[in-house]
């Protein structure tokens, strides 16, 4: 049995494992400590449980558990890391490398940079969505205090060359940050293997509670130092103060342990289900991918069906489908989503395209019935416009 509507949208969110659910609730009631209170019981267990999470999202990315800095999520992680750096590297310089295809929590904490004196360079990608480490080192400046980018596209699901780019980051001596949210726990992510100083991640694009994320700050070689962005208790070691979130915290932690026993034979699931949905979907005429298709997360595909309105065909589907065009934030606008603009697809083409992203609860009968659908939807729209 369907059960209706179908969700295929877990890069926007996905929903909590229940798993995860039973592991928080003890501590919205009989556990209800505050992980800071050092002289009572209560106090005590709230922090054994957020070291044990701290452990947990540590051993995903293969970092020390005192490396990560939970935060409320990855935007919040994404503004630490970007207006951290950028208030404690003065004396080297202003100077950051992006590109073009980032996270609005990265692009628009730039922009606000740009007005306080920070000179940044956005690389473009190139029509698969990627940027290449030469393109990374020739924008290198003796001032560059930062370079920013994201271990994986939400839109497309491209992978960036990171681990590269890291390595340069390192040889020229330049922090190396990367928002990782839509990776970590998709596909093996290793701060250390991957040269990264700094790393973004939420619990909600990966099975755990809304409102809850880190930042991954490195302590050796280099240790990096962060200005607070949050003033207050002085908690996680100073960089973000504010009574931590002990419930979404250990359903975080949760949510990583089991991203990590479970990773392979989940992608390799979502990779047989979202090549089925994609092979099927390209049978349709004047359909095709958007973005390198070689380096691409395992759960995601981005497709365009040309002389069809991405507006229309959402309206047609989406009391039975969710799926999303563009990122949640652009697609309130009839502008075509800027990360396809970014390929160099005209403004039809971009506007033509949907993304489907597949999670742990996709079942092989629901890309069946997307398949069906969508063809249908994608016929009667274009039988209207040669009335
Ligand atoms: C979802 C997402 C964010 C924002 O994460 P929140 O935890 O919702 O703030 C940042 N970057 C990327 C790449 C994302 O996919």
């Amino acid at each position: 049995m369907l059960h209706l509507p179908l969700y295929l949208d877990y890069n926007a969110t996905t929903p909590c494992d229940p798993r995860v659910v039973e592991v928080m609730l003890p501590f919205f009631s009989t556990q209800f400590g505050n992980a800071a209170s050092r002289h009572h019981s209560f106090g005590w267990q709230a922090e054994e449980a957020v070291d044990r999470a701290r452990e947990q999202v540590a051993s995903l990315i293969g970092a020390e558990p005192n490396e990560i800095v939970f935060t409320s999520g990855a935007t919040e992680a994404d503004n630490l890391a970007l207006k951290g750096v950028f208030e404690t590297y003065t004396a080297k310089g202003s100077h950051i490398i992006t590109c073009n295809i980032e996270h609005k929590a990265v692009l628009d904490v730039c922009k606000h940079l740009e007005k306080r004196g920070a000179e940044i360079t956005y690389l473009p990608v190139n029509a698969e969505g990627l940027v290449s480490p030469q393109q990374v080192e020739a924008a290198i400046r003796p001032d560059t205090v930062l370079i920013a980018i994201m271990y994986a596209n939400n839109e497309l699901g491209t992978i960036m060359p990171v681990k590269e780019i890291g390595a340069l980051a390192r040889q020229h001596n330049v922090i190396f940050f990367t928002d990782a949210t839509q990776a970590v726990g998709k596909i093996p992510v290793d701060v250390n293997q991957d040269n990264i100083d700094l790393l973004a991640m939420s619990a909600h694009k990966l099975y755990g509670p809304k409102g809850v994320g880190a930042l991954y700050v490195r302590r050796r070689s280099p240790r990096v130092k962060l200005s607070a962005q949050m003033h207050g208790g002085g908690h996680e070691r100073n960089m973000r103060s504010g009574t931590l979130n002990v419930p979404g915290i250990v359903g975080f932690g949760k949510a990583c342990a089991l991203c990590q026993e479970e990773l392979q034979p989940d992608a390799e699931r979502l990779t047989r289900l979202r090549d089925r949905l994609e092979k099927s979907l390209l049978q349709i005429d004047g359909s095709f991918v958007n973005g390198s298709r070689q380096h691409r997360l395992p759960n995601v595909t981005n497709i365009g069906f040309k002389g069809v309105d991405n507006e229309g065909l959402l309206l047609a589907i989406n009391k039975e489908i969710a799926v999303s065009s563009g990122s949640a934030c652009t697609s309130a606008s009839l502008e075509p989503s800027y990360v396809l603009k970014a390929l160099r697809l005209d403004d039809e083409a971009a506007r033509s395209s949907l993304r489907f992203s597949l999670g742990r609860f996709t079942r092989e009968e629901e890309i069946d019935y997307v398949v069906k659908k969508l063809g249908e939807a994608v016929a009667r729209l274009r039988e209207l416009s040669f009335r």
